[in-house]
């Protein structure tokens, strides 16, 4: 395994339609200097790689940025998704390939922690255009990540179709290597539920939580902010377990049913018309109070930051399950702690996802399929025994939820960390 140090990579960044992304890249350097300047081993990893511009549809140029930042490799390859999203930058996805690190650990699969991502809105550009920038990028990481190295996968603004194309212009230069990304199509050796694999981690995680209290998802009533491949798998297999879910908000808009909203029917509104928006079978409400609707449990399956310092005296659930990424900043942890709301952290609610991913490269690695039942089942095993630990963290630390994922998680790279760098 080479270089056992966080490594940064920076690519491109977006621009002006068209301009060259000059002044965007050089703020790109700034920063990642001052990254550099914060840790010992980042200033030895920091490597910048240059923009990559592709040809619009209309025949102008685009640049857009794009990183890949590995943060540890202590416990195995290097691994977590590429985000497609306006907002990605050097800071958020180093923030981003970190919680990777500790998430694998929490999840005990043998993998560290990478992030990458490029700044661009996915819903602005065609279909063909993405393949593009996609391909470009690929060319720029195709010897950064590898099998036994740097694993991608999906994220916010990406898909199997993403994955398709990354493995197809890797092989042009390794040959052909499924397993060098997953969340892959299954045609191309993809594996089976690891669509639904998030949002069915989510609910396996929340079912393990409310049985420490006595309740059961039959008897919660749920809110859900984003309803994209977490948020509607999650909702799906709420309502299929007996949940009820009240609220449901997209970027297209919120919708609300204090009986429940008919899941199934919202899903199929939501393919067709690109959002939930405009759902006969609920009352529309404003996205931004979404999350402080009267519930038991709130899932936040969307952007990071959203629970902050404005709203968290005003949330009124009982539970917090974080589906997204650092959905709670530390303020709002802070004064939902002092409320005694019981939040289930992000390194191992939304770890159902690196889980089945892992499951996905063992299968590659063997050649062998898995039925989707094997999926669901070691899935389940794998959640219950993270909750198991974590709680025994928490025991033996007198800690919440959040402290003793992250003790657990730190632990076991510190452990792995050890092990590989002292020698006697
Ligand atoms: N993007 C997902 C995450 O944040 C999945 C990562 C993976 O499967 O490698 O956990």
């Amino acid at each position: 395994m080479s270089g056992f140090f966080p490594r940064v990579v920076v690519s491109c960044r977006s621009s002006e339609k068209g301009q060259a992304p000059v002044a965007t890249l050089q703020d790109c350097k700034a920063k990642m200097n001052a990254l550099a300047a914060t840790s010992r081993n980042f200033k030895q990893a920091t490597k910048l790689l240059g923009w990559c511009t592709i040809p619009r549809d209309d025949g102008s140029l685009a640049s857009f940025v794009g990183f890949r930042v590995q943060h540890d490799n202590a416990r195995g390859p290097m691994k977590g998704g590429i985000r497609y999203h306006p907002e990605v930058d050097p800071d958020e996805v180093n923030a981003l390939a970190q919680l990777m690190t500790w998430k694998t650990a929490v999840a005990n699969v043998p993998y560290g922690g990478a992030k990458g991502g490029i700044g661009c809105a996915p819903g602005e550009l065609s279909l063909s255009e993405l393949e593009r920038l996609t391909r470009v990028f690929t060319q720029k990481i195709h010897d950064l990540i590898g099998i036994h190295t740097d694993v991608p996968a999906p994220d916010m603004g990406t898909n199997p179709q993403t994955m398709a194309w990354i493995l197809d212009e890797y092989s042009k230069f390794h040959g052909y290597s499924p397993a060098v990304v997953t969340g892959k199509p299954v045609d191309l050796g993809g594996s089976l539920g690891r669509d639904a694999a998030t949002g069915r981690g989510v609910v396996f995680a929340t079912e393990a939580l409310l049985a420490e209290y006595g309740k059961s998802i039959s008897d919660q009533r749920f809110v859900i902010q984003g309803f994209g491949n977490v948020g509607s798998w999650a909702a799906q297999l709420i309502s299929e377990a007996g949940g009820k879910v009240v609220a449901v908000s997209d970027v297209s808009g919120a919708v609300k049913n204090s009986k429940g909203l008919d899941i199934g029917k919202l899903v199929k509104h939501s393919l067709e018309n690109r959002g939930v928006k405009g759902f006969g079978s609920g009352d529309a409400i404003n996205p931004n109070s979404l999350l402080t609707e009267d519930c038991d449990v709130l899932i936040p399956a969307a952007l990071g930051g959203v629970i902050n310092r404005e709203n968290a005296n005003e949330i009124r659930a009982k539970f917090i399950i974080e589906g997204a990424n650092h959905p709670t900043d530390p303020e709002a942890d802070e004064i939902l702690l002092k409320k005694g709301v019981v939040i289930l952290p992000d390194i191992l609610a939304n770890s159902g996802g690196v889980t089945v991913s892992y499951f996905e490269w063992v299968q590659n690695i063997q050649g062998f399929m898995w039925d989707e039942e094997k999926v669901n089942r070691e899935l389940k095993t794998y959640m219950s025994n993270g909750f198991k630990d974590v709680k025994e963290m928490c025991k033996s630390h007198d800690c919440d939820l959040r402290m003793g994922a992250f003790t657990l998680g730190v632990n076991r790279v510190a452990r792995a960390t050890v092990l590989r760098v002292i020698r006697l």
